[in-house]
């Protein structure tokens, strides 16, 4: 037991923070004085509670990101609420990162403004993906690229999927959809160093779904998957 706070004051707290508790900048989290237990909470409820603090009330949400975005660096392991994100969707954007996908973290920021949400909730409604609303924004005059907008999504709540639409009539579960036109990405991930939990992560399906596409491919004679297959079964 330590007696940090998640902003370096001092309650006490029984595990250790992933970003450096020094910095002066966290003299402005909105998590001051909050219990750090919550932003390492496995419960839905708490963790979008404590995501909307991030994301409603933190003047250095930004900065809180690309922080623990570089000091996380390429490490599997990830846990915790940190710039109003999940560990899963750090480990998506770990996956962005192989793919060269590169945020704008401030840009961002800007599109969840109460000016640029009434143009991206209309869009997620139709359910549009990061792809497809980057495109949409280039009709306001805006440049953003999809993943920037997915971190956007992200911290107003949504989902961002990137997994390919299912057209009318299309009854494939994610294992096939992964099956059937995400092989590439998947060796692409696979050959950039990403475990099967940040594949799993990046498609936002279950961890199961990439395992049985992975199966699939591998009764398919490919060895090359083996790989993948076998650290995501350890
Ligand atoms: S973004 Fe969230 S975790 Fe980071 S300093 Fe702000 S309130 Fe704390």
């Amino acid at each position: 037991m330590t007696t940090q706070t998640l902003n370096g004051t001092s309650r006490p707290i029984s595990r250790p923070l992933a970003v450096a508790v020094n910095s002066t900048w966290r003299e402005n989290a909105a998590c001051a004085g909050k219990e750090a237990e919550d932003f390492f909470s496995d419960t839905p409820g708490t963790q979008r509670r404590v995501r909307s603090i991030c994301h409603n009330k933190c003047p250095v949400l930004v900065r809180c990101l690309a922080t623990i975005l570089e000091s996380e660096g390429e490490r599997g392991y990830k846990w915790g609420i940190y710039g109003g994100l999940t560990a899963d969707q750090r480990r998506a954007l770990r996956c962005e990162a192989i793919l060269g996908n590169v945020p704008d973290l401030a840009q961002a920021r800007m599109l969840t403004s109460l000016k640029w949400r009434h143009v991206l909730y209309p869009m997620r409604y139709r359910g549009a993906n990061p792809t497809e609303m980057a495109q949409e924004l280039e009709a306001y005059g805006l440049s953003v690229s999809p993943v920037t907008v997915r971190i956007a999504v992200w911290w107003l709540g949504g989902r961002a999927p990137v997994l390919p639409r299912r057209g009318a009539g299309d009854r494939r579960s994610d294992w096939q959809l992964i099956r059937d036109e995400c092989r590439t990405v998947v060796l692409q991930l696979r050959d950039g160093g990403a475990t099967g939990y940040d594949i799993a992560a990046y498609l936002n399906v279950r961890r199961g779904a990439v395992e049985e596409a992975v199966r699939s491919w591998n009764r398919d004679a490919s060895a090359s998957f083996s790989t993948v297959g076998e650290e995501m079964a350890a």
